[in-house]
């Protein structure tokens, strides 16, 4: 077993991005994500707490201005990098 059928959607070379890399977060999308978009919610998140989405190259903007335009505090960094806290408290 391959893990495919022949004329599956994407077909093995999506598979195989698909399993190894973090998809983008935006809905419907199937790009293999190239960001992570660190983000938090005043509201509800302490300043310890970092919610992460992924994003590929084409939704890492708007992704950025959904967060931003909810004055939520938004911070982009390279796909894996992570950071202890977005915003200021
Ligand atoms: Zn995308």
């Amino acid at each position: 077993m391959i893990g495919w059928t022949p004329g599956s959607p994407g077909g093995p070379g999506l598979d195989a991005a698909a399993s190894s890399t973090p998809q983008c977060s935006r809905a419907s999308c199937t790009e293999p994500a190239s960001f992570n978009v660190n983000w938090r919610n005043p509201r509800i998140h302490g300043i310890e707490r970092v919610k992460v989405w992924t994003a590929c190259d084409t939704h890492v903007d708007y992704l950025r201005d959904y967060l931003s335009s909810r004055s939520f505090p938004v911070e982009v960094t390279p796909l894996g990098v992570t950071v202890d806290r977005v915003g200021s408290p």
